[in-house]
């Protein structure tokens, strides 16, 4: 029987192949980069869970109606609730493996994140993506040893095998000695979001390019919610990326402020009484690009967390403080951090059902290449969640086919011709983030979203594009054309001709390849009455 194949080594990844480990199948886990080089690693505020140690009377029902809220309905609510009443448990089985969540005796301490009213996000300081992924990484070995788990690390996953759109595995590159190989058996997508489209607008790592999901997209593979890019209000510019400064900044007590009429106005605190720093992501980038319009005041905008008591910078923030005294030569706990808002995560990507199957059959997709949980906006704390669960149900998934014996091809050494095609210009990636980001931004209008599409349309005019370079901007143009079909504004999608949410919008956008780029819309489920929650 074949093994089930993984693309992508990071929390997504990792879960899906201790998942089939432990259900003693066997499986590939291939990945660019060793796990330990993941973004996952990068990850700093927390993990979301309703453990309800705080005795705020916490439950998992309430998490499931904030990530619907947060998400503005467009996630699908069988998966969100899946989601929600399963993290308590996944939490327990991070601890039984040694991961080192903060803790006060026996119960998790649990912090504020933005977009939920309760304490519920477990985290290790601001280096949670780090210490989970080094306890997974570890369990993961257990099953190396035992051959059910293969690494394939430093391989690129160059395409899918597909026979009328069934996929029949994949076709690999070794990146050090330039072997190509192809691995038989049924695919798990977990390649990460699409970073490498943004480089330099990104906190996230470029090393996951985009064009394995890229690749995807020319095959004919549907994706979905391209449009909704999240914005985190406070990243700092750093060299080749943006630096995170942590959402469980806020939750400690941060506050951002701007300078009107010659004063510190705490414009999140004052327009959103309830919520304040902690209001959703899309909601304090856009304000932040409104304060930074107005003619009374005077940028940039700055966070505040000199209020941050010395035990609270202590015990669950000094790597934060480390960092940016590191990073910027400022101490945070003195003096505030001027902040912009950054490119932060992909609520879109390949479009998967409740059980994370794709369009296309024998072919799955987890973590934040994939499209579920998060709707139009993410909450903090969920993609961590989401990675590990959804790598888990899409694992189950695949080990329910009926794995069949597929032959599998000779190696071989790859020519000068074919590596060429994979080759992505510097210039070509350049241009093609000039035009997304100028569309793409925080506050859209139809005429930008037009020019972009315009001069997409010249970019594909140029002969000398390598076959990855026209992906890549293929799925660059359906991202623009999904922000232009939706006309309205819905969490992180915000059109100033649409300004109002419109109920009629309240469904996917799907966008699929086919003669050309095709945009529909597809209804979201609805709740199921009796809950059968799938892990
Ligand atoms: C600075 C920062 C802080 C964050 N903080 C939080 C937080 O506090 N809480 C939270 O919930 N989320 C947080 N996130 C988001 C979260 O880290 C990610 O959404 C999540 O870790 C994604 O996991 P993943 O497994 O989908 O992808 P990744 O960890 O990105 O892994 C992708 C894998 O795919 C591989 N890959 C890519 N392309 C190819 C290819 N062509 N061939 C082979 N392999 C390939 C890579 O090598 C890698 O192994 C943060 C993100 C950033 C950037």
């Amino acid at each position: 029987m074949n093994k089930i194949n993984i693309a992508g080594a990071g929390l997504a990844g990792l879960s899906a192949a201790i998942s089939i480990a432990e259900a003693g199948f066997s499986c590939n886990l291939i990945s660019l980069q060793p796990s330990e080089r993941a973004q996952s690693v990068l990850a700093e505020g927390g993990i979301n869970a309703a453990l309800n140690t705080m005795g705020e009377g916490d439950t998992p029902e309430e998490h499931f109606q904030d990530t619907m809220k947060g998400g503005a309905f467009l996630a699908d609510p069988n998966a969100v609730e899946g989601l929600a009443y399963t993290a308590p448990e996944i939490i327990e089985k991070l601890l039984a493996i040694g991961t080192p969540l903060q803790m006060d005796g026996k119960d998790v301490v649990l912090r504020n994140f933005g977009g939920q009213k309760k304490k519920r996000t477990a985290y290790a300081k601001s280096s949670t993506g780090k210490v989970i992924m080094t306890a997974l990484i570890d369990e993961g070995r257990k099953y190396e040893s035992s051959g059910r788990i293969t690494r394939y690390p430093h391989h690129q996953v160059l395409e899918i095998l597909s026979e009328d759109r069934i996929c029949r595995g994949l076709k690999i590159l070794d990146t050090y000695t330039d072997e190509v190989q192809y691995l038989s058996g049924p695919v798990i997508i977990a390649c990460g979001g699409l970073n490498g489209f943004f480089p330099e607008f990104t906190t996230g790592t470029v090393a996951n390019t985009g064009d394995l999901a890229a690749e995807l997209f020319s095959e004919g593979v549907e994706f979905a919610n391209l449009e909704f890019i999240q914005y985190h209000p406070t990243t700092v510019a750093i060299p080749g990326k943006r630096m995170l400064i942590s959402e469980a900044a806020r939750g400690e007590g941060g506050r951002l402020f701007i300078e009107r009429s010659g004063e510190k106005w705490y414009f999140m605190e004052e327009l959103y009484p309830e919520l304040g720093n902690l209001m959703p992501r899309d909601v304090i980038s856009r304000e932040m690009t409104r304060v930074l319009a107005r003619d009374d005041c005077k940028g940039p905008v700055c966070l505040d967390m000199t209020g941050i008591s010395k035990k609270t910078w202590e015990k669950k923030l000094s790597d934060l403080r480390e960092e940016i005294r590191e990073y910027l030569s400022i101490d945070p706990a003195k003096k505030p951090v001027s902040v912009y808002p950054g490119i932060h995560f992909f609520m879109g990507g390949i479009r998967v059902d409740e059980g994370h199957k794709t369009s296309m059959e024998n072919l799955f997709a987890a973590g934040e290449c994939a499209c579920q949980y998060h709707g139009a906006n993410r909450l903090g704390g969920n993609s961590m969640l989401g990675a590990i669960y959804g790598g888990r149900i899409a694992a189950q998934s695949a080990m329910k086919l009926e794995h069949e014996n597929y032959e599998e091809k000779p190696s071989y050494h790859i020519s000068a011709e074919e590596k060429q095609e994979l080759y992505v210009s510097p210039k070509s990636a350049a241009a093609l983030k000039g035009i997304l980001a100028d569309s793409l931004g925080i506050i859209r209008t139809g005429n930008d979203l037009n020019k972009g599409i315009e001069r997409i349309d010249n970019l594909l005019k140029d002969n000398n594009l390598t076959a990855m370079e026209k992906k890549r901007i293929l799925l660059g143009k359906a991202m623009i054309l999904s922000a232009l079909a939706r006309e309205e504004s819905r969490g992180a999608h915000f059109r100033e001709d649409y300004p109002e949410t419109d109920e009629a919008y309240r469904k996917t956008t799907v966008s699929r390849m086919g003669d050309g780029i095709e945009i529909y819309f597809r209804d979201i489920p609805e709740r199921r009455e009796s809950h059968e929650i799938q892990n």
